[in-house]
């Protein structure tokens, strides 16, 4: 059996190798290093793929958030709505700029923003909401337009765990996940389900003028060259990056499949475990893209099984080990910890598995194996 990874980009790398190898030789030969054709190209195919009107790629997941959050032009004292159980990367930027986060709780089952707290939490100086399809499931867009309709506040979709997701609108419609709210953004980092070799992000948008204010600010404010009109950054997704993206775009379902495919052998070989809670999938299979497997391990015996693991060299990750509401950078003493009891309870029950596009049927039946034996 081959060794079990968390994620094996290596053995993902040699079915695209040619590819890959060629165009990175070809950016050398050129010396088109930085915005060059293959970055433009990727943002076409990709506005192609999700089927959304602007892309604007750039320099990680964690800056796309934080220009999104420029281009819409949100102001200090303005409250951002978000989960309290996510990476910290999607509270990060809203400090950074001098927004106030307002975390929320999550739903139990999909661990995504529970709608009933983000409507228990606007006030007259939310702004905007900040849903993050974790783990690669969708969280229920359709209640979060809703919301955000009636209190005229902007949606930004952390797409960074679930590019190629699609979310089922009650009225039957379909769209992929991140082209949904008035702007989304997702990160390449090597291990996402859509992963450069190296840093990389991009923010998608269906609004002419605020894809056009975001290209400047990602360009130093420029409109016009030497001449900056608003403050901005230097956000770039650099040519090798793209050449790498271009060469799985194309595998992108499949990747997603074969992920889907793992965490249904997963559940099933799960399922009858009375101290495991498998993930449920919200909606049709095409709703979660399983950028995770998490699972929860109930009766206190999470930490057991992680020991165990740890024993057997087996890797793992504790997706997320401290709410953000009690991280350090984040408390706020607005916060009512009767109102986190989802994200309280998860981070102490939740474990991550091994999860990626090359992993085989022997290697999930020798991991459930072993928490079947476990707990
Ligand atoms: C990975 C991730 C980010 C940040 O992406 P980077 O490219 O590492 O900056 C933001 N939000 C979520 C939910 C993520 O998982």
């Amino acid at each position: 059996m081959k060794k079990i990874q968390m994620v094996d980009l290596k053995g993902q790398y040699q079915a695209i190798k040619e590819q890959v190898d060629s165009s990175i030789q070809n950016i050398i030969e050129n010396t088109s290093f930085i915005n060059g054709p293959e970055v433009h190209q990727f943002q076409k195919e990709l506005e192609e793929y999700l089927g959304v009107k602007h892309v604007i790629p750039c320099a990680n997941g964690t800056d796309a958030l934080q220009i999104a959050m420029m281009g819409l032009g949100l102001k200090p004292g303005d409250e951002v709505i978000t989960a309290d159980f996510t990476f910290a990367a999607t509270v990060e930027v809203i400090a950074l700029l001098n927004l106030t986060p307002v975390l929320v709780d999550v739903d139990p089952v999909s661990y995504n923003i529970d709608t009933d707290a983000i409507k228990a939490a606007i006030t007259p100086k939310t702004k905007a909401i900040v849903p993050v399809h974790l783990f690669g499931q969708t969280a229920n867009m359709d209640e979060i337009l809703e919301i955000a309709k009636e209190h005229n506040l902007y949606v930004i979709e952390d797409n960074a765990q679930a590019i190629g997701a699609n979310y089922h609108f009650n009225d039957g419609s379909t769209k992929k996940t991140g082209t949904i709210g008035d702007v989304g953004t997702t990160s390449f980092f090597p291990s996402k389900n859509l992963g450069a070799y190296g840093d990389g992000g991009a923010i998608f948008t269906n609004n002419d003028e605020l894809a056009h204010t975001i290209r400047g600010i990602v360009n130093h404010g420029m409109y016009e060259r030497y001449h900056h009109d608003v403050v901005g950054v230097n956000s770039r997704l650099d040519s090798f990056q793209a050449a790498v993206l271009r060469a799985k775009l194309p595998l992108l379902d499949k990747y997603n499949d074969a992920r889907r495919n793992s965490a249904k052998l997963y559940s099933e070989e799960l399922k009858e475990n009375e101290n495991i809670e498998v993930p449920e999938i919200i909606g049709s299979d095409d709703t979660h893209v399983f950028h995770q497997y998490t699972i929860k391990v109930k009766n206190g015996k999470r930490d057991e099984l992680a020991k165990v693991f740890q024993e057997n060299n087996l890797p793992f990750g504790i997706y997320y080990p401290i709410p953000l509401h009690l991280q350090k950078a984040y408390k706020d003493e607005r916060y009512d910890e009767d109102k986190f009891t989802v994200t309280n309870q998860l981070v102490k029950e939740v474990i991550s598995l091994p999860m990626h596009t090359e992993l085989e049927e022997e290697q999930i039946k020798l991991i459930t194996s072993i928490i079947n034996k476990t707990v």
